[in-house]
């Protein structure tokens, strides 16, 4: 197959679908077909992405392709003078960037309904959502629309939509991809990660995107292994961990149901697992908010109508022109957050709420360190349920918010984690498995979730 029949065929699908999917907000059509044009005339076919078609989260740069990270303050926002270093990459792989990903507004969110554009509907059924905040990246991928996907995470915004659309999604551990280019929503959390269709092209992406780089003081310095190499299926003697706050009563029967018969999979495999506890993981949720907020109302305060994006036309000075700007640009939930993270780091509070919020981070990620003493691996599932209706938690944001109960505590302690297809639900909605693994170990996750597969 050509590169261009490639290219073809995924605009093709993407005319096809995407009027009721609605994965993508901006398209690099012609820019696309040209480069697969040239791929074509090219000898050496050996990069590692040759030629093949992905998606972009709209809240990663893209050198002059719009970003909006599906927020009306940067509806406009159509030249960004520079690639992410993750963009960058795949370029020099030959990875031809079809077009740019649907997500909620600055990545929050958990169903896409927060995007300021017609929100992504979930493919295997188009009343459900398919998850947030990359809700674009997993349903593109579910579609059938690129063949791969790059997402953000920063509370489970890569996972719990790969887990709603049955597809693969990775977080890696904080500091494995440079976050240079991403737009940052909670910076001690936000990582990028790909979704797929399978765990081998799941690792095949990472083993481009991963890596040291100048521009982003906290990626790390450890050289990537090549994670392809790790899917040797030989998980005999691996040491699985099942907390048992990740299969209490808010979790649905099936879903349960689905992650003991992957347990009994692995056992047949030679592998064997083991009951333990994540006690401070009920801390989990309320930790987050506060801190994802907290750096959100700082990171989000370079939104203000000067240097990026829209400017409200009716403003009669400067200070009112920061102040419509803001309040015209900024969607409900991205001001809820910006208000309580603002709330949260002002002088008198911030010893109460903030510096808490961190000593608790703290003992989650001494849960996780304690566990992976005894342990390869921790397995439960992804969320708590399979994707829900559309509408049907809009007007309630604390039960949107418990959705992410089972990816959050993972961002905190700052580990790797996937989720992987495990069985459907009723309706034929996809249900997913999450494994976790330790600091920089993304090569035994992905083992794990391979040997699964
Ligand atoms: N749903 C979570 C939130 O709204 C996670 C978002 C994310 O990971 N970007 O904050």
């Amino acid at each position: 197959i050509t590169v261009e029949e490639l290219v073809n065929a995924s605009y093709e699908r993407i005319h096809e679908v995407d009027d009721e999917v609605h994965a993508f907000l901006t398209l690099n059509e012609e820019n696309a077909k040209a480069q697969a044009k040239e791929l074509d005339k090219q000898a050496d076919k050996t990069a590692a992405l040759f030629g093949m078609p992905s998606g972009i989260k709209d809240n990663i740069v893209t050198k002059s392709l719009r970003t909006t990270c599906a927020s009306q303050f940067l509806d406009n926002f159509h030249d960004p003078l520079y690639n992410a270093t993750v963009v960058q990459k795949l370029s020099e792989q030959k990875a031809v960037t079809i077009g740019k990903l649907n997500m909620d507004e600055f990545a929050m969110g958990s169903s896409n309904e927060n995007s300021s554009y017609e929100p992504t509907r979930n493919p295997w059924n188009t009343n459900y959502v398919p998850g947030g905040s990359s809700g674009g990246s997993a349903a593109a991928v579910a579609a059938g629309e690129v063949l791969f996907a790059l997402g953000s995470d920063t509370g489970g915004s890569i996972r719990q939509p790969a887990a709603f659309c049955g597809v693969v999604g990775l977080k890696p551990t904080y500091g494995r991809v440079s976050r240079f280019g991403l737009v940052a929503f909670a910076s001690s959390l936000d990582q990028i990660g790909p979704l797929t269709r399978t765990v081998e092209d799941n690792a095949r992406v990472l083993e481009v995107i991963a890596g040291h780089d100048g521009m982003d003081s906290t990626s790390a310095d450890i050289e990537v292994p090549a994670y392809t190499e790790a899917l040797t299926n030989d998980v005999k003697g691996l040491k699985i961990a099942v907390p048992k706050e990740y299969l209490s009563e808010g979790v649905a029967p099936e879903v349960k149901a689905s992650v003991m018969e992957a347990l009994k999979v692995y056992e047949s495999l030679g592998a064997t697992w083991e009951e333990v506890s994540l006690p401070h993981s009920k801390y989990a949720v309320a930790t987050y908010y506060l801190l994802s907020s907290s750096e959100a109302s700082a990171n989000l305060a370079r939104f203000d109508g000067v240097r990026y994006g829209v400017r409200s036309e009716n403003a009669d000075n400067m200070i009112d022109m920061f102040k419509k700007s803001r309040s015209e640009g900024f969607g409900e939930e991205v001001k809820r957050r910006i208000m309580l993270g603002t709330f949260a780091l002002s002088s008198g509070y911030y010893d109460a709420y903030y510096k808490k919020a961190q000593k608790v981070r703290t003992l989650i990620k001494q849960d996780f360190e304690q566990i992976f003493q005894d342990y390869d691996v921790v397995i439960g599932p992804t969320t708590p349920t399979p994707a829900f209706k559309v509408g049907e938690k809009v007007d309630d944001p604390l039960t949107m918010y418990a959705n992410d109960i089972l990816t959050i505590p993972v961002n905190l302690a700052g580990v790797p984690g996937i989720s992987i297809p495990c069985g459907f639900a009723k309706e034929g909605l996809p249900i997913g498995l999450q494994i976790i693994g330790k600091h920089f170990d993304e090569a035994t996750v992905y083992r794990t979730a391979h040997a699964y597969e």
